[in-house]
């Protein structure tokens, strides 16, 4: 079967790698020039990401790209007072693995590079934006005139995905959060921190861990009004880091500290959800990752999901079988799942808004909120992931597409 997988993001790659792992080839269409993705900072990936890679064969991956171990939660109050938490120490026993901080760009090159080598094929420079049914599969044509027909397309082009687009028109659109998220990591003398520390501050939540003398942070700044496309992309950093210090100037010492130190943040990124889709699948195109289901990153789960879809639809994708009944038992598999963690985010999102009521009635309910929270992440770093891969990678097969320079 010749497979087109149009984005080499997180869900891209990991299915070329899977997919090269069962010996079945296929060709990655990416718009970007090279492997390089720096949006995002950095990124919580799971305990459910890491099992889900760890079945794929790639269970180093999060090491070797940098990630050290991070597991549960402190929340703290305006004031500082730390009004709950979340354990996170037996996640190992109880879950099979800690989740990880990793940069976002080292987890993604990493991931490429590896099916790069396994043999997956990348067109790199090579933006979608058009599909067409032919007698016996689907051609996809990019920006620069070339096409590429194959047998399936896979559609893990991210939330803002053309597949999605062109193969369901009157899909609904992603939903701005009316949160700006920012971040970076920034040298300061602060201790290495056991767990991730969350502040409910005045005027924003503000997040951080500490590795090494480095913090990983993050704020969601509010804005009710979403940004149009790209406004955000060119920022004068001065400036907006002068308007992120006065939203924390009267936040506890810690959350100061780091500001203090942080020339720049690495993004300013409108923060989107994905409404639930009717299906995700025709008979020849399939939709993955944020294309599907784009989470909250509230829910710490949107890389973790994306690996997830990639092994899955890998397994689906050797039976004996038509594609659409492959994607059919993928989405079986995956849909309520995926949309579940979606609803969760945004009850997280909700909790994270600043008003001086609520933030009373918050810091009263959360403890009991994170209780009700505790299955919820049970259900989400429990994943019981059935399918494995071969220990030994099987030698490619099959034609990977034809391409029409
Ligand atoms: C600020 C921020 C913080 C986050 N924090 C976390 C976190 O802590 N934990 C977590 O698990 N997740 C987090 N996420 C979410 C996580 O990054 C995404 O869920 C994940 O990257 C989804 O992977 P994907 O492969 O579906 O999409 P992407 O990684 O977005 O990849 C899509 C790819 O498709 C390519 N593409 C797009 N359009 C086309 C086209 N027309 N033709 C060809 N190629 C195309 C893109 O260039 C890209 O390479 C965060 C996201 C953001 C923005």
């Amino acid at each position: 079967m010749r497979t087109l997988i149009i984005g080499g993001g997180i869900a891209g790659s990991t299915l070329a790698y899977a997919l090269h792992r069962y010996g079945h080839d296929a060709v990655v269409a990416e718009a970007r020039p090279g492997h390089r993705d720096t949006g995002g900072a950095f990124l919580y990936l799971a305990p459910n990401g890491i099992n889900a890679l760890a079945a794929i064969g790639l269970g180093d991956l999060p090491e070797a790209a940098g990630g050290f171990v991070a597991s549960g939660m402190d929340f703290h109050n305006a004031r500082g007072r730390r009004i709950a938490d979340l354990q996170g120490e037996g996640d190992l026993e109880e879950y099979g693995a800690h989740g990880r901080v990793l940069r976002r760009a080292r987890l993604h090159a990493e991931l490429a590079e590896r099916a790069q080598a396994a043999g997956a094929r990348y067109e790199f420079d090579a933006r979608l934006v058009e599909l067409h049914r032919t007698a016996d599969g689907v051609e996809a044509v990019f920006a620069d005139g070339r096409s590429i027909t194959a047998d399936v397309v896979i559609g893990a082009d991210g939330i803002w995905s053309t597949v999605r687009r062109l193969t369901w028109p009157a899909a609904p659109k992603p939903s701005y959060t009316g949160i700006v998220d920012c971040g970076s990591w920034t040298e300061v003398d602060l201790p290495d921190t056991t767990r991730q520390q969350m502040y409910f501050g005045h005027r924003a939540f503000f997040g951080y861990t500490v590795k090494n003398n480095v913090a990983y942070w993050f704020t969601n700044v509010p804005r009710r009004d979403e940004p149009a496309r790209g406004e955000l992309d060119d920022l004068d950093q001065a400036a907006w880091m002068g308007s992120i210090r006065r939203l924390h100037e009267k936040d506890p010492a810690p959350v100061r500290a780091i500001l203090q130190e942080a020339r720049h943040s690495l993004g300013a990124w409108p923060l989107y959800d994905m409404p639930a889709l009717t299906t995700w699948h025709t008979n020849r195109v399939c939709l993955i990752g944020d294309a599907a289901h784009a989470v909250s990153p509230s829910t710490g789960q949107g890389a973790s999901l994306a690996i997830e879809d990639a092994a899955v639809l890998a397994h689906w994708m050797q039976q004996d079988t038509s594609p659409a009944a492959m994607f059919a038992e993928f989405q079986a598999d995956r849909k309520d799942r995926a949309e579940k963690i979606v609803r969760f985010g945004r009850q997280i999102g909700a909790r994270k808004a600043s008003s001086p009521i609520g933030s009373v009635f918050r810091d009263l309910t959360l403890s009991m909120f994170l209780r009700m929270g505790g299955k919820a992440t049970e259900e989400q770093y429990g994943y019981q992931y059935g399918y494995r891969v071969p220990d030994q990678p099987a030698p490619p097969a099959g034609n990977p597409g034809t391409s029409n320079a």
